[in-house]
């Protein structure tokens, strides 16, 4: 199975193009931005960004050596 990580549609020609790189998906809304002048969006088929980095912070490991103390996920 291939896990799609983005999916990128443009309002403005509708467009929906789905991307398995974020990478891909960001240098195709580059292109097509600066090609027709639209203004694409994307969507993570992740979890939020915040969410996204409190799970960084809570850390691998789960030591309080290596977790970001004032994250919502520390646990001491
Ligand atoms: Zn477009």
């Amino acid at each position: 199975m291939a896990a799609k990580r983005a999916t990128v549609t443009c309002p403005e020609c509708d467009l929906t193009e789905t991307f398995d790189k974020l990478a891909t998906a960001r240098s195709f809304i580059e292109s097509h931005r600066s090609e027709t002048g639209h203004d694409p969006t994307w969507e993570l088929h992740r979890l939020a960004p915040g969410v996204e980095r409190a799970g960084d912070e809570a850390g691998v490991c789960g030591r309080p050596s290596c977790t970001t103390e004032d994250s919502p996920l520390y646990r001491g």
